[in-house]
Order: C-alpha cells, then sequence, then structure tokens
C-alpha cells in the first residue's frame, strides 16, 4: 500500500499536529505538488541523412538526438535538436556521426527551434569511446547581449572515416551495464531487480558491502540523460568504495551502500534532453511516484528499512549544471546524522588546492518533490545533491568524487 496515498496516513498526520508531536511532519506546511502524470514524447526517428556531394549525417545509435539535417549550400549544413516535450529545462542534448565519400571541409550550424540554447560544448571522437573538445579555433558561438546562444557553429574536417560529434561523451545504457558488470566482480556487490521502466528496460540497484543493513546509504545519478560530469564524478565516488583500502574495508563491513547509477534508462536510450519515456522530470516525482523509475525505488527503501529495521544515513544524487554546487537540506533539519554532509564537503574541499566549494543549504524547512527532499524528509538520511559543472576538468571530477567518498568513510567508520 502506498503509504503517502492511504487515508491512515492523513488521519495519522492530522494526529501528530494535534499532539504537536516532534516528528518530522511538525512546523510544516502542505507538499508543495507538481503533477507528473504520463504525457505524450515525441520520439526522434533514428535514420542517416544522405546530404548529397557524398556527405552523410546519422544518429542510429543510443542516446542524444538529431532531429534533422538539412544542406544550406556547398559549405554548410543546417541541423536541429528537439526536446522530448514541453515545457522543459532546455538542455539539448546532441549525437551524430558523419563520414564524406571523399575529404570535405563544411560548417554545421546548431539549431534548437526556439526551444532552448546552446549549452554543450562540442566533443569530438574517432572512435565513438573516446571524446575530447573541438579546437575552440573551429567553434563560434555568437553571443547576442546578456541572451544565451541559440545557435553555433562548428568547423568540421570529414572523410571516409566516421567522426562523432557529441555534446558529452557518449555514455549510454550499454556503458552503464558494463561499468556494473565489473563491479560485480566484487564478492561484496550484488545485483537487484527493482523494476522496469516503462519502455521494459531494467531498473537495477546494485548492494555494495557485506553489512547487515542496520546502516545503509544510497547514491543514485543520470535522473537528467545529458548529465555526464555528475555521473562521473558518482563513478569516482563509488570506485574509491569498493576500493581495496583498509578505510573501504572496514567501511563495507558496517555499511551497505545501494547504488542506482543510471535511474532513467529510457531518457538516455532516447537521448532525451531531461525527461524519462513518460515525459516527466523525474526528479519533480518524489512525492507523487507516478513514475516507475521513482516509485520503484522508493518503494525498495521503504521495504528495506521495514524488514532489516536499520535506517538509511546518507544519500546522495549526482548531477551537472553550468557549475559545480552541493545543494544540501537546511541545516536546522536534524536527520540520522546531522551534520555530516557538511562535514564530508568542506573536508573533501580542503583537500583541492585553491578550491572553495559551492554549498547551498535550502532555505526551506518543508518536504519538496526532489530526490533529496524525499531522501531526507522519509528516511531522515542526510541527504545532498552534487551538481558537477558541464565542463569542470574531468582529473577534477574524478579528485571530487574520490575525496567525498574517502571523507565519508572516514567519518562513518568512527561511528562503528
Ligand atoms: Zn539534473
Amino acid at each position: 500500500m502506498k503509504f503517502l496515498q492511504s487515508t491512515t496516513f492523513y488521519l495519522l498526520l492530522i494526529f501528530l499536529y494535534s499532539c504537536k508531536s516532534t516528528s518530522q511532519w511538525e512546523g510544516q506546511g502542505p507538499i508543495q505538488i507538481i503533477p507528473t502524470e504520463s504525457k505524450e514524447i515525441n520520439l526522434q526517428e533514428r535514420r542517416t541523412f544522405d546530404l548529397e556531394n557524398g556527405l552523410y549525417f546519422s544518429n542510429q545509435f543510443e542516446g542524444a538526438r538529431l532531429n534533422d539535417a538539412i544542406r544550406i549550400n556547398d559549405t554548410l549544413v543546417s541541423i536541429t535538436i528537439l526536446p522530448e516535450n514541453e515545457p522543459i529545462n532546455p538542455s539539448p542534448w546532441y549525437a551524430f556521426k558523419i563520414w564524406t565519400e571523399s575529404p570535405q571541409d563544411f560548417w554545421i550550424k546548431f539549431t534548437y527551434s526556439d526551444k532552448g540554447f546552446h549549452r554543450y560544448y562540442p566533443k569530438i571522437s574517432k572512435d565513438g569511446n573516446s571524446y575530447s573538445n573541438v579546437d575552440s579555433t573551429d567553434f563560434v558561438l555568437p553571443v547576442v547581449g546578456e541572451e544565451r546562444p541559440k545557435e553555433a557553429f562548428l568547423k568540421v574536417q570529414s572523410s571516409q572515416d566516421t567522426t562523432w560529434i557529441a555534446a558529452q561523451d557518449l555514455v549510454g545504457t550499454q556503458h552503464v551495464a558494463d561499468w556494473k558488470e565489473s563491479l560485480m566482480g566484487f564478492d561484496f556487490v550484488e545485483k537487484i531487480k527493482i523494476g522496469e521502466s516503462n519502455q521494459g528496460r531494467p531498473l537495477e540497484i546494485l548492494k555494495i558491502g557485506n553489512a547487515d543493513d542496520q546502516h545503509m546509504l544510497m547514491v543514485i545519478s543520470m535522473q537528467h540523460p545529458p548529465e555526464l560530469t555528475g555521473y562521473l564524478a558518482m563513478k569516482a565516488f563509488v570506485e574509491e568504495i569498493v576500493g581495496d583500502t583498509p578505510a573501504a574495508k572496514k567501511f563495507r563491513a558496517n555499511y551497505n551502500l545501494y547504488l542506482m547509477p543510471q535511474i532513467n534508462p529510457d531518457g538516455v536510450g532516447n537521448g532525451h534532453w531531461r525527461h524519462n519515456s513518460g515525459g516527466i522530470d523525474l526528479n519533480r516525482d518524489w512525492v507523487n511516484f507516478n513514475q516507475p523509475e521513482t516509485k520503484a525505488l522508493s518503494e525498495f527503501m521503504e521495504k528495506k528499512v521495514e524488514e532489516s529495521g536499520g535506517k538509511f544515513v546518507f544519500a546522495a544524487d549526482f548531477h551537472s549544471t553550468w557549475e559545480d554546487i552541493f545543494y544540501i537540506n537546511n541545516q536546522e533539519l536534524k536527520g540520522n546524522f546531522p551534520g555530516l554532509i557538511p562535514k564530508v564537503i568542506k573536508r573533501s574541499s580542503k583537500r583541492i588546492p585553491d578550491y572553495i566549494p559551492n554549498i547551498r543549504p535550502n532555505e526551506g524547512v518543508q518536504r519538496s518533490v526532489t530526490s533529496n527532499s524525499y531522501f531526507y524528509f522519509v528516511h531522515k538520511a542526510e541527504s545532498m545533491t552534487f551538481e558537477v559543472g558541464d565542463n569542470t576538468e574531468r582529473d577534477v571530477i574524478k579528485m571530487k568524487g574520490k575525496y567525498l567518498a574517502e571523507e565519508l568513510m572516514k567519518i562513518l567508520n568512527k561511528k562503528n
């Protein structure tokens, strides 16, 4: 039975208010609900565009978008990148491959049909796996006043060998599945299927640790499909947790970390800018649980607590945005380990030269519709959303993920 939807719950709520109990609900106003019932989405057609003169563009692979490609003249091709539906937070996620019958130099004009603005600096790859930033002399971003650029231009030298151009390194569902498989090589890692997406992709969690579930942690990433840098920070964080260090071994003996590295596999597979295949921003569905992804994870966590009698002490949700930001709960709110999150952020940040973390505590003390809020208000887990900058250097991302895990384990190991 869904706890939040039951009549018993509301009666209980009235009872708690009237008792002036010290429950987590005291003093809170009503939860602001955002509709999250499924909406229609536009899937992109996977195809190869024959642009004459022996030039081809293709989106026939998983992830990201290329909705249209038109030749304007001998040296200019215009492409269109469209969202899955609207309204949407504009983060156009593009990727395509190009080849020509004979070597050609030409320009690509990126357009978003007024549905967004250019966000991601283009990456280039010759094998579809390893990407680097395009040369800055080949990329033009016309900036008009204060407005974000609505179009962008990229110069390409194409040949018979395929060139991939992408908003971020392409990390599709297969990449994540392969990484999970590699973690399964450890005897303290177990895979748990908790459900299926609308399009039938498995929703999977990894349990990391040998502990008895009295103290648990939850880590998720990729609620928003293009947010690769958050995924990379999460990966570095987890790779420290599964490490061979004495701290990691002690940690795993006392704590189980539950990991859902890709909570929106349909969004990733279809190349969505932000939503799942129900056309919904999953990070607005942590009260309603109308979507299979949020529903499956919340039910898993609630069942885990019920069965084990244990509790979640820490939760983290990794995202990406323009710069590195830690969103944390209002520090008046005391969860299962008060002060844990600011301590971990500050200690790990100190180890990075000249870095002052951007920590933004929530001003309110009310429950909201995000994962971060769910983790705190339902589980009392100390929780944070780590937004990693789109352009943060990859080695810095790794350092941040690794140090966060090390400092977290240090503090938690002292408790047990
Ligand atoms: Zn996000």
